[in-house]
């Protein structure tokens, strides 16, 4: 069995836990086994939780919450009863071991709020013992994922380059494909999502990371877009590892099983985040809420509906999807 890490090049995964509660928010955490259901459900009760395993096997939220988040953003069962009370899901994140075929993924999350704050400088990760998880692909998507990996796995990958790469244009510098910025302004101007963010059932840490982005989002101009690329170079190095780690570790193959498109969703979100952010931590910060937003298809099928939308975007064919 072999065993690829994610970044490839580092002697180590690093990370370190900052607490900031934010991945306990719009997700489904499952519980896994009897045993853990019935702990919880013990666990809850000794904290006043009523129910708070729903369908037998996934913890209840509240308003997009975790039931047992508290409102200091850290979790009452990790404070009540200690770290290794929680769901073993829980206490794992955001490590992630995924089996491929013969091969063992293993790397970091890129949904993580904090991952860039300890990305270079946190203590060590190891994953012995660590859950397994099959993360199935179409065979006839894994040579795209190949080669889209490889690419922003060279030393001088920028997202414009990675971008060109997707809509087959030469690479020149770090430059977007042609157009692409205007039609990207366009889509998003033109998408849901000021709706979809104050919908109940996205939490907060989402709508708080994309603050920047949403604010910026109407003062741009698609006929005079931001300059590209960013100014900042851990801007473009943190862009370039989020959506390489989207890739790697498929964490929304799922939901939009095309790897282009979840390339292209990861890309451009990384694109607007670098024009609304400037400094790398509200950017890493946006940028994850971007990731976790788009890991359900409640935005991104809004946003980029058909294929057809998908290949406007990056390559400008056809016509612009209409504003919603
Ligand atoms: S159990 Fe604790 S760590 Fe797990 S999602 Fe809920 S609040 Fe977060």
């Amino acid at each position: 069995m072999l065993t690829h890490l994610s970044p490839p090049r580092r002697e180590a995964l690093r990370h370190s836990c900052l607490a900031c509660g934010g991945a306990c928010q719009a997700v489904v955490v499952p519980v896994i086994g009897a045993e853990e259901r019935a702990r919880i459900e013990s666990l809850g009760a000794q904290l006043g939780v009523a129910e708070p395993v729903v369908n037998g096997r996934q913890l209840r939220m509240v308003g997009g919450r975790c039931v047992f988040l508290g409102e200091d953003e850290l979790c009452r069962l990790h404070g009540t009863f200690g770290a290794a009370s929680k769901p073993a899901v829980c206490s794992q994140f955001p490590l992630l071991v995924l089996r491929v075929g013969d091969s063992l993924r293993v790397g970091i999350d890129p949904t993580c709020f904090t991952a860039y704050q300890t990305w270079r400088d946190g203590p060590p990760v190891s994953s012995p013992g660590a859950m397994t998880m099959p993360v199935p692909l179409d065979p006839s998507q894994e040579p795209v994922e190949s080669r889209l990996i490889s690419v922003l796995e060279a030393d001088d990958a920028g997202l414009g380059m990675f971008l060109r790469a997707l809509a087959g244009e030469p690479q020149d510098g770090d430059n977007l494909p042609t157009g692409f910025a205007t039609r990207l302004i366009t889509a998003l101007q033109g998408s849901p999502l000021d709706e979809i963010l104050n919908k109940d059932g996205v939490g907060r840490s989402i709508p708080a990371a994309l603050a920047p982005l949403r604010a910026a989002l109407p003062t741009w101009s698609a006929a005079s877009p931001p300059p590209w690329p960013p100014a900042d170079p851990e801007i473009t190095a943190w862009g370039v590892e989020s959506v390489r780690r989207t890739l790697f570790l498929r964490t929304q193959a799922a939901q939009l099983p095309v790897v282009a498109g979840v390339a292209l969703l990861a890309a451009a979100g990384a694109v607007a985040c670098a024009w609304a952010c400037p400094t790398p931590k509200d950017y890493a910060r946006a940028l994850a809420g971007w990731l976790r937003l788009c890991r359900t298809p409640m935005y991104w099928a809004r946003l980029m509906p058909t294929s057809a939308a998908m290949h406007w975007l990056i390559r400008g064919v056809g016509e612009a999807p209409k504003a919603q």
